[in-house]
């Protein structure tokens, strides 16, 4: 192989709980996977399905500041459960899509709501709103074998005490399995792979000095103040 002719980038990783790091190939994340959080963005869940999106592997970060953005006012919250892949494929069955899972975390959607919604109402991209620095805080993963697979419980976020955000991962539109399925049928997906696998209703602005707390019941919570 020739060599690289500028310095190669190195390859991002999330810490695993209890060790190791996970390296991050894609992330793909879920909107509207809550009926209740779909209705309060205006959409009907019943005719509208849930839709994907991505972020860059290096916006995820495993920290306990989260850095307030530029070019926004108004930085929204979202809690969602990370399911971290360890093989991939195209076409993958439902009966068989959590084999490919190596494990999960609670992480954050940060979304700049307002370069979001300007994009939306010109049909242009998100990533403006959805993929910039350090956009999905997300705790260590980890693995199916400490916690299994999840498909139902508790999920909170409070802002510096007060609940915000309050649902059950058993809400769902679309399970893990079903969302591990269509993504493999529309991109071949690999290990390394992280979903994001959408919120409840609740989301709203922080600002500087916040204390967000978010819980999934099952996994460790994520804390983090934005700076
Ligand atoms: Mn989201």
């Amino acid at each position: 192989m020739s060599e690289f002719v500028i310095a190669a980038p190195k390859i991002h990783t999330v810490p695993v709980s209890g060790g190791g790091e996970f390296p991050v190939r894609r992330v793909y994340c879920i909107g509207r996977n809550y009926a209740a959080h779909s209705i309060e963005m205006g959409d009907d869940p019943d005719r509208d399905p849930p839709f994907f999106f991505q972020k860059n592997p290096n916006n995820l970060c495993a920290s306990d500041q989260f850095i307030y953005p530029p070019k926004t006012g108004d930085v929204h919250y979202e809690i969602e459960m990370a399911v971290a892949l360890k093989k991939g494929g195209i076409n993958i069955p439902v009966s068989r899509a959590l084999d490919h899972v190596y494990g999960y975390a609670v992480c954050l959607d940060m979304t700049r709501r307002d370069l979001q919604g300007a994009a939306k109402a010109k049909g242009r991209p998100w990533e403006i709103g959805k993929a910039f620095e350090n956009s999905g805080p997300i705790m260590p993963i980890q693995p199916v074998a400490d916690v299994g697979h999840l498909d139902h419980g508790r999920v909170e976020l409070m802002v510096n005490g007060e609940t915000k955000q309050v649902g059950d991962l058993n809400q769902m539109i679309w399970k893990v399995p079903e969302m591990i399925t269509y993504l493999s049928e529309y991109f071949e997906l690999g290990a390394g792979d992280v979903i994001m696998s959408g919120t409840p209703s609740g989301v709203g602005p922080v600002v500087r000095g916040d204390e967000i707390s978010a819980s999934i019941q099952g996994l460790n919570p994520l804390k983090i103040k934005v700076i």
